[in-house]
C-alpha cells in the first residue's frame, strides 16, 4: 500500500504532481494547504485562527494541523493515501511515524527548485475556482482553466513578500527533513525546474519499479 509524503517551496509542482499521482495510484490525496485555505473561506473557527499566519506567510502550528489531519487520515486510510505539504517540520514527520492516529510514509518524494524560478512561478500562478487546478499564465492573459473552463484567480498568499516568508520558513523547517528521509532510505530527489511531465516520468518510474 502506497503512503506517500509530497514536499517541496511553494510553486515547486507539488498540486500538479499530486494530481497526476492520485489518477496513477488511484489513492485518495490531501493538500493542506487547500484544507487549510478552505477553513478560511467557510468562516469556521478553525478558519478565523489558521487565516492570520496564512496571510502572513507562517507555518500553522504543529498540534492544529496535525489533528487536523490525523482526522483526514482517519477516513482515508483504507487504501493508502497522499499527503501534499505534510509533514513540513520535524515534530510533524516524527508524529507521522509514532503517533498512532498516523502512519509512517512508505515514500518521501522531494521536489527541488532554485529560488529565482520560484519567484518567475509565483508571478505567473493562478488556481481554478472551479476544479482547483493549478495553472500557469503569461501577465496580463485572461486564459480559462484548461481542465474545466472555470474562472481562474491568484492566490491570496502568493505575492511576493508573502513567498519569501513561506519560502526562509521552507529552508529552515522543511528542507532538513529530506536528509530525514533520506537516512531511512525513503527520499526520491526530483529536480522540479524540469517540466511538469518530465518530473511526473520520474516518479512514475520510481513507483512502477
Ligand atoms: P501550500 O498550499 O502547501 O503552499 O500551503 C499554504 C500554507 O498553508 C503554508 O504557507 C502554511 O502557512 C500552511 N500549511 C500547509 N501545510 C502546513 C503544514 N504541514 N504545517 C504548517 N503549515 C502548513
Amino acid at each position: 500500500m502506497h503512503r506517500i509524503i509530497l514536499m517541496g517551496p511553494p510553486a515547486s509542482g507539488k498540486g500538479t504532481q499530486s494530481l497526476r499521482i492520485q489518477k496513477l495510484l488511484g489513492v485518495s490525496a490531501l493538500s493542506t494547504g487547500n484544507l487549510l485555505r478552505r477553513e478560511v473561506e467557510s468562516g469556521s473557527e478553525i478558519g478565523v485562527e489558521v487565516e492570520v499566519y496564512l496571510n502572513s506567510g507562517a507555518y500553522v502550528p504543529d498540534p492544529l494541523i496535525m489533528k487536523m489531519v490525523a482526522n483526514w487520515i482517519a477516513e482515508h486510510d483504507e487504501s493508502g493515501w497522499l499527503l501534499d505539504g505534510f509533514p513540513r517540520t520535524l515534530v510533524q514527520a516524527q508524529a507521522l511515524e509514532s503517533d498512532p492516529s498516523f502512519q509512517a510514509p512508505t515514500l518521501a518524494i522531494a521536489l527541488d527548485v532554485p529560488e529565482a524560478l520560484l519567484e518567475h512561478r509565483i508571478a505567473g500562478r493562478r488556481e481554478c475556482s472551479q476544479c482547483g487546478a493549478t495553472v500557469s499564465v503569461s501577465a496580463g492573459s485572461d486564459e480559462k482553466c484548461p481542465e474545466c473552463g472555470g474562472e481562474l484567480v491568484s492566490r491570496a498568499d502568493d505575492d511576493l513578500e508573502n513567498f519569501r516568508r513561506r519560502y526562509a520558513n521552507y529552508r529552515e523547517f522543511t528542507q532538513p527533513l529530506f536528509d530525514y528521509y533520506a537516512a531511512q532510505g525513503k527520499l526520491l530527489a526530483v529536480d522540479g525546474s524540469r517540466s511538469p511531465n518530465e518530473v511526473f516520468a520520474i516518479i512514475e518510474q520510481h513507483l512502477q519499479r
